[in-house]
């Protein structure tokens, strides 16, 4: 006989059906002639519940069983007269698959901080807030899939070694089997790249963006969704040192496709969230209810989960210029009450998340799509506007993340994009393959990227970035 998943048992009314259920332990109660166990093996948040009558099951053997024991459970499936369940398992036999020694096992049936659990990462899936939001996690990777592909987009795998630096900021990790110790040099002192395994410096791509164009200019739709790498020194909540993205590239559209593509994906991946994650999301909710309740007054969040979720399907995104941004901004309550940690100096400077939380949260009340930034604190390939000053870049703000989308309409133009290449200082001879497809049959393309686990927070309503990837990477913590 197979064993019963428990997301399939806990629904079943096969009563008087003999099964086994495996799974890991939750709580152990012992009374004197009953036990009750609650097992749970990650297929759903919730538990099987077993019943173990001590005339039929020899009691000693409760002596091996604690929170985290693993466990196979033979027994018959009756109809429960409690509230919580539809169905219990009145075990006939019950073996210990592996023991979690109490005094050792750190996962305990009591609340755990966050900070604890991600210190023991290896055990947190055996929790139900990080098995609520993986399996959520597994559905929006499948969603994201799903969207493109009956959209008729291809997915493209971009390559994770690369030689250039897509994002022009310079914060990427090397890539090398050169020995440190010993590094070759050249005659005038630097590093003789030569030498190393590709003959070249290489590092772990930022994006997969560059070589993404170069395959919709050709497919006209394409998709990566890939891990990017920035060693970005910011110990914040929003930030990784490793984390997903996926990028859409799209051939004979412009910034305004870009942005009817961006807030179409995000208002499907919210509904995808809501109708295949139902169980999960309530218990999410839930958390941050009580989450919210330990902070002051002031500073609790008006909206539940489902809420903020209905405030992104029911709202048509705000789309105005960056411009425009500055001038409300510069004359906003919080501006004049000197609430910014950054206040607003003038047109140029780029916006912190306070700046664009108070766009969504406080003035328009709805997502925003900010477009048109000032080329300087935008990426050399960006579509340049007819004043010289702006280039057709698009920002998706949301509530509590900020930015969860940057992206552009890009300069399909051989000469300008030369022109920016070299007034940047950038290398005209590592990209010369990115700038063959401007000699060679150029098409207007625009495309952006959604970093996966901004959108995991969001979904989510975890408040920090290490909590939805399974595995964080950051300043000074690799572990696992
Ligand atoms: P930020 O200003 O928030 O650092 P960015 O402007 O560097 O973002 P882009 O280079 O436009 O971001 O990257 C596209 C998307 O990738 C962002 O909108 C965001 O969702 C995500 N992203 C960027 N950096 C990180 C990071 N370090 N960790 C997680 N997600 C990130
Ligand atoms: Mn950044």
């Amino acid at each position: 006989m197979k064993r019963i998943e428990i997301a399939t048992l806990i629904q079943s009314e096969e009563f008087g059906k003999e099964v086994i259920v495996m799974g890991w332990v939750r709580t152990v109660r012992i009374s004197k002639n009953v036990a009750f166990i609650a097992l749970n093996d990650g297929s759903c948040l919730k538990n099987a519940q077993i019943v173990a009558d001590l005339s039929v099951i020899e009691p000693t053997v409760f002596d091996r069983i604690h929170t985290g024991t693993s466990l196979k459970i033979v027994g018959k499936l009756v109809e429960s007269i409690g509230k919580e369940q539809i169905n219990e398992v009145h075990a006939t036999a019950i073996d210990v698959l592996g023991e979690a020694n109490p005094d050792h096992y750190p996962i305990q049936p009591k609340k755990h901080s966050l900070e604890f659990l991600r210190e023991n990462a290896h055990l947190r899936f055996r929790t139900n807030l990080f098995g609520a939001i993986n399996r959520v996690r597994h559905h929006m990777i499948f969603a994201i899939h799903k969207y493109f592909n009956d959209r008729g987009f291809y997915n493209i795998h971009t390559p994770i070694i690369t030689a250039s630096d897509c994002e022009g900021a310079g914060e990427m990790f090397h890539v090398t089997t050169l020995n440190l110790n010993n590094i070759p040099k050249t005659q005038t002192g630097a590093v003789d790249w030569s030498q190393d395994f590709f003959g070249r410096e290489t590092n772990l791509t930022v994006s997969g963006q560059l070589e993404a164009e170069l395959a919709a200019l050709a497919l006209s739709k394409v998709y990566t969704f890939g891990p990017t790498f920035r060693a970005e020194n910011s110990n914040t909540s929003r930030h990784l040192a490793e984390f997903w993205m996926i990028e859409p590239e799209v051939a004979f559209s412009d910034i305004h496709d870009n942005m009817d593509l961006a807030e179409d994906m995000l208002k499907y991946l919210v509904q995808y969230a809501l109708d295949h994650c139902a169980e999960d999301i309530e218990f999410l909710e839930q958390r941050l209810i009580n989450e919210e309740k330990s902070k002051p007054q002031n500073e609790r969040s008006t909206m539940t989960l489902r809420q903020k979720l209905r405030f992104v399907l029911d709202n048509t995104f705000e789309r105005l210029t960056y411009s425009e941004a500055i001038e409300i901004l510069k004359n906003s309550p919080d501006q004049k009450k000197n609430k910014f940690v950054y206040p607003i100096k003038e047109w140029g400077a780029d916006l912190q998340s306070e700046h664009e939380r108070y766009l969504v949260e406080k003035h328009f009340k709805k997502p925003v799509i900010l477009t048109d930034y000032p080329k300087e604190i935008k990426a050399f390939y960006m579509k340049q506007n007819p004043d010289g000053k702006t280039v057709a870049a698009m920002d998706v703000l949301f509530p509590q993340i900020g930015e969860i989308i940057g992206g552009s309409q890009r300069e399909e133009n051989y000469d300008k994009l030369l022109q920016r290449i070299n007034e940047l200082g950038m290398s005209k001879k590592t990209l010369w393959w990115y700038l063959d497809t401007r000699r060679f049959g150029t098409v207007v393309h625009s495309g952006f990227g959604l970093g996966f686990e901004r959108l995991m927070l969001f979904i989510t309503g975890m408040g920090n970035i290490r909590d939805v990837i399974p595995f964080p990477r950051t300043p000074k913590s690799a572990e696992f």
